[in-house]
């Protein structure tokens, strides 16, 4: 399946049990959309794509600022101005050309999410604002594609699996309510971050991404749906909380 090329630049992968080369196969053929392209979408990026995963949608409506360049990694100052999600796909048909990857600047919203995300076997959502978050998650319940979800902000960080169209399992609006879908909640640009921080949770992200693109071949164990994890870059510390479905969820309750 794979060719002889493809064996060599992921051996260091194959050779792993956990993944070996139906995993990798697996990784190959997986469709993952990326929504926001900053902290956390630059490392998630480069891993998924180091990674071999076949497709990436990068979507993101955000120019890239010189304030940006703290901590989003894939960018450099010469792309200050242009559009993330094309200086993103340029990242990556230099990075693997083997990669079919599709670059949108749309504003997801509750009116286009679902559209955008449809056919995807994964979204991993690392945008900055809770409207879209929402909007994300809700499309992701009703298509039946599973979300992770990370976050980032002065020195903690979190990343928590999605699946709520699964009966039992909660969707990322059980965990944060409705109170903030409206455009106003964004408080990241005001509080600050260390920028490994951010790179720490996407690369956290990134490898959570590989085990929940692995759960048909079942090799890194199960995908840890509705398990949040809280990454504190002061202590340092990793914990890890489970969410409860909230049977009056107006995004997942049907499920
Ligand atoms: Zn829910």
């Amino acid at each position: 399946m794979l060719s002889a090329d493809r064996l060599d630049r992921f051996a260091r992968h194959i050779v792993l049990p956990e993944i070996g080369g139906a995993g990798q196969v697996e990784l190959t053929r997986a469709k993952v959309a990326l929504v926001g392209l900053g902290g956390i979408g630059s490392p998630v990026l480069q891993y998924l794509a180091a990674a071999g995963v076949g497709a990436l949608t990068l979507i993101d409506d955000d120019v890239v600022g010189a304030s940006n360049l703290q901590r989003q990694t894939i960018f450099g100052e010469a792309d200050v101005g242009l559009r993330k999600a094309e200086v993103a796909a340029e990242w990556v048909a230099r990075f693997d050309a083997a990669i079919a990857v599709e670059a949108s600047a749309l504003r997801l919203t509750r009116d286009n999410a679902a559209t955008a995300l449809d056919g995807r076997t994964l979204v991993i959502d690392g945008c900055d604002n809770f409207a879209t978050r929402l909007a994300v998650s809700d499309a992701c319940v009703a298509l039946g594609v599973p979300l992770l979800s990370a976050a980032v902000g002065r020195f903690q960080g979190q990343v928590g699996a999605f699946a709520g169209h699964l009966a039992g399992h909660a969707c990322y609006r059980c965990f944060v309510g409705d109170a903030f879908d409206a455009e106003d909640c964004d408080t990241c640009a005001e509080d600050g971050m260390l920028g490994a921080m951010a790179g720490w949770t996407g690369a956290f992200a990134a490898l959570q991404a590989v085990r929940v693109l692995l759960t048909g071949t079942g090799g890194m164990g199960a995908p840890l749906w509705s398990m949040l994890h809280v990454l504190d870059g002061l202590a340092p510390s990793l914990r890890t909380l489970r969410i409860a479905k909230d049977p009056a969820c107006s995004g997942c309750s049907g499920a």
